[in-house]
């Protein structure tokens, strides 16, 4: 029989949505209904395990899994084995302490002697460890970032995104432990066949992210500034280039970043572009 990849994901959660829309990208099918704990893809060998995120480390270790989606947050915090295969990009956040906003705070000796309220015992623990603090860790399950209002503890080390739920609760972030993304983890022990399914998996991954940040563009420009416009869109390769009906104008169509099409744009109308079009790209696979 041939092999079936075990992907675990959050059953719900901040992970779940883009976990599963990354692998609806990368063109596999499926059905999920919302009481089942695992599914079937139709058109890949992959089955699906979904599991609360604490607990994916632990399974991709023991191999109940071969390989996950789980954040960097909880991988380190587990302490478990497994290969991070690929940092998907999506969930970021970070791991900070944070005091209330009028806590005297100069650097983290400040927390020497103090209590310090936390669903990640060990990545904090390890953090005052090396920073030679001790202070008292108090290891809670939930709403944290309250702690230090009902008197539980006098700092807090969480997760933060915007930094909106600290405001509210009247804290201030102090130092950033750790920033987190959601990655693809792997077991460090796969068969032949598993690792070159999970290379398959990998492929496909990479051209939906490389397509995620970039954007087709097509533009009309005189003849004689191809040069300069060539020289400020990288491409793939080379842009194409096409004439146009009206004598001395081309067409000219290439790949941009996302994050330098506002920066080239007025470069290029500069340059004599018109009709400049964006659109998205599906996959781009090299
Ligand atoms: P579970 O029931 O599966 O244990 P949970 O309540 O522990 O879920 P979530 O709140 O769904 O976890 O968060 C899952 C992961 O999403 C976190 O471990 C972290 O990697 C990431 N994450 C957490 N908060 C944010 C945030 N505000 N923005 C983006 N990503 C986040
Ligand atoms: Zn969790």
């Amino acid at each position: 029989m041939s092999e079936t990849l075990r992907l675990a994901i959050q059953k719900s959660g901040r992970l779940s949505e883009d976990s599963l829309n990354l692998i609806k990208e990368c063109g596999i099918d499926f059905n999920k209904s919302d009481n089942k704990l695992t599914s079937k893809a139709f058109n890949f060998p992959i089955e699906f395990l979904f599991l609360r995120d604490d607990d994916i480390p632990g399974y991709v270790e023991d191999a109940v899994a071969d390989i996950g989606i789980v954040g960097e947050n909880v991988l380190a915090e587990k302490g478990k084995e497994a290969d991070v295969v690929e940092k998907l990009g999506f969930s970021k956040c970070r791991l900070s302490i944070a005091v209330p906003k009028d806590f005297p705070y100069n650097g983290i000796a400040s927390l020497a002697g103090k209590s310090i309220a936390t669903s990640y015992p060990k990545i904090l623990g390890d953090y005052l460890k090396k920073n030679k603090v001790n202070a008292e860790i108090h290891e809670i399950s939930g709403s944290v970032e309250i702690a230090p209002n009902i008197g539980l503890a006098e700092g807090i080390c969480d997760l933060v995104s915007s930094g909106s739920t600290l405001i509210s609760n009247g804290l201030k972030e102090t130092e950033v432990i750790l920033e987190s993304q959601a990655l693809l983890i792997a077991n460090k022990h796969l068969s032949k066949a598993k690792k070159s399914l999970v290379e398959q998996l990998l492929f496909r991954i990479k051209s939906v992210q490389r397509a995620k940040n970039s954007k087709y563009i097509l533009l009309n420009a005189p003849a004689n500034s191809v040069d300069t416009i060539i020289g400020l869109l990288p491409g793939v390769k080379s842009p194409t280039v096409m004439p146009l009906a009206q004598e001395g104008w081309v067409s000219l169509h290439s790949v941009v970043k996302e994050n330098e099409f506002w920066e080239i744009v007025e470069k290029l109308k500069a340059a004599g572009a018109e009709g400049i079009l964006v659109m998205p790209i599906e996959k781009i696979v090299i």
